[in-house]
């Protein structure tokens, strides 16, 4: 037998880089933090432009509220927020980020810089973060109302991550998924992809609607199927809004967006529901194109399941699932019948 170890305490700054890397896994789960810090901003137009899938560079544009300058020095440390005051709050939150975590995490395994102008300023301020810390003091320079933030070298401290994400281009897919769902889930504010130095990937104007945008980025194909359906259930504290494409359309891989209380998430147990009703339906194999956006009480959901709040919890899950089966069966069989009574015609 060995000598035992010797236990030593980590470094805090390691620890805070090790957090951070749970939180941040990739550069998409970056930049839907950084998309719904400028939602909660009240943004109308956001231009995201990026390197090398993320990796290299990630900007983003929006012309939202802006941050304070004296507000600039504690912005990237951990637990600093403007959206929640009282441990009480968490229950009634209703924006998207209320740890105060995002800026910091991002500021531990990136290069981190915000360009910042609030209405009430008379110039913008640009400040560099490492570790949570201003690098410098903050700079006034020129710019316009809202927050620009620039992630340079993400993971550059974390190899093995690095390591780990080899493919550019894969990390391009994921982002051009972020984007686009949450351009169909807010489609009154504008967004805008490209690649740095390219021309642009993905344009949705402010204002549009919810199929437009589909049109946009999913192609006419999908869009031109597409059906809304609508649902409150107040027993269940449940609203269900979406558009889901009708018995005609049928894709090999499909597309499942999915957003509870405006949270772009992930549920194998909605995705597999709705699947068994389109199955009855559709050619073996094959699935539908479904954006769902629901609404739950926020004190019935659980978004602090995971570090990256991708996986969502909620209670009165089977009777909600319930619920949106009947919702997404019914409208099918209107739109079956209707096909049917239209081709006996
Ligand atoms: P959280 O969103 O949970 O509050 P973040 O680390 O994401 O935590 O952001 C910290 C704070 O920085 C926010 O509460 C907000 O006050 C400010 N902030 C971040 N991004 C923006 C932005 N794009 N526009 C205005 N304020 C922002
Ligand atoms: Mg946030």
């Amino acid at each position: 037998m060995g000598e035992p170890g010797v236990i030593k305490k980590l470094s805090e700054e390691v620890v805070n880089r090790i957090a951070a890397g749970e939180i941040v896994q990739r550069p998409s789960n970056a930049l839907k933090e950084l998309i719904e810090n400028s939602l909660d901003a009240k943004a109308t137009n956001i231009v995201i432009t990026v390197k090398a899938g993320g990796l290299k560079y990630l900007q983003i544009q929006d012309n939202g509220t802006g941050i304070r300058s004296e507000d600039l020095e504690i912005v990237c440390e951990r637990f600093t927020t403007s959206k929640l005051r009282e441990y009480e709050d968490l229950k009634e939150i209703c924006t998207y980020g209320f740890r105060g975590e995002a800026l910091a995490s991002i500021s531990h395994i990136a290069h981190l810089t915000i360009l910042t102008k609030t209405a009430a300023a008379k110039c913008a301020y640009k400040a560099s973060y490492e570790n949570g810390k201003l690098k410098a003091p903050m700079k006034p320079c020129a710019g316009n109302n809202g927050t620009q933030i620039t992630v340079e070298d993400l993971f550059y401290n974390v190899i093995a991550r690095k390591k780990s994400l080899r493919s550019p281009t894969e990390e391009y897919t994921h982002i051009i998924e972020v984007v686009g769902g949450y351009a169909i889930h807010n489609s009154h504010v504008g967004f805008t992809l490209k690649k740095f130095g390219e021309n642009t990937d993905l344009k949705t104007p402010v204002n549009s609607s919810v199929i437009e945008n589909v049109r946009i980025i999913y192609g006419n194909a999908i869009a031109r199927e597409l059906m809304e359906i609508e649902l409150q259930e107040p027993t269940l504290k449940l609203c269900l809004r979406g558009c889901i494409t009708n018995v005609n359309y049928s894709h090999k891989k499909g597309t499942m967006l999915l957003f509870i209380n405006h949270r772009l998430v992930d549920s194998l147990s909605i995705k597999k529901a709705v699947d068994s009703i389109y199955s009855t339906y559709l050619p073996k194999n094959s699935h539908a194109f479904v954006y769902l956006s629901l609404e739950l009480d926020p004190r019935n959901v659980d978004v602090n399941v995971h570090p990256t709040k991708h996986e969502v919890q909620f209670l009165y899950e089977e009777q909600i699932i319930e619920k949106i089966k009947s919702c997404i069966e019914s409208k099918l069989l209107s739109c079956n019948s209707t096909r049917v009574m239209y081709t006996q015609a």
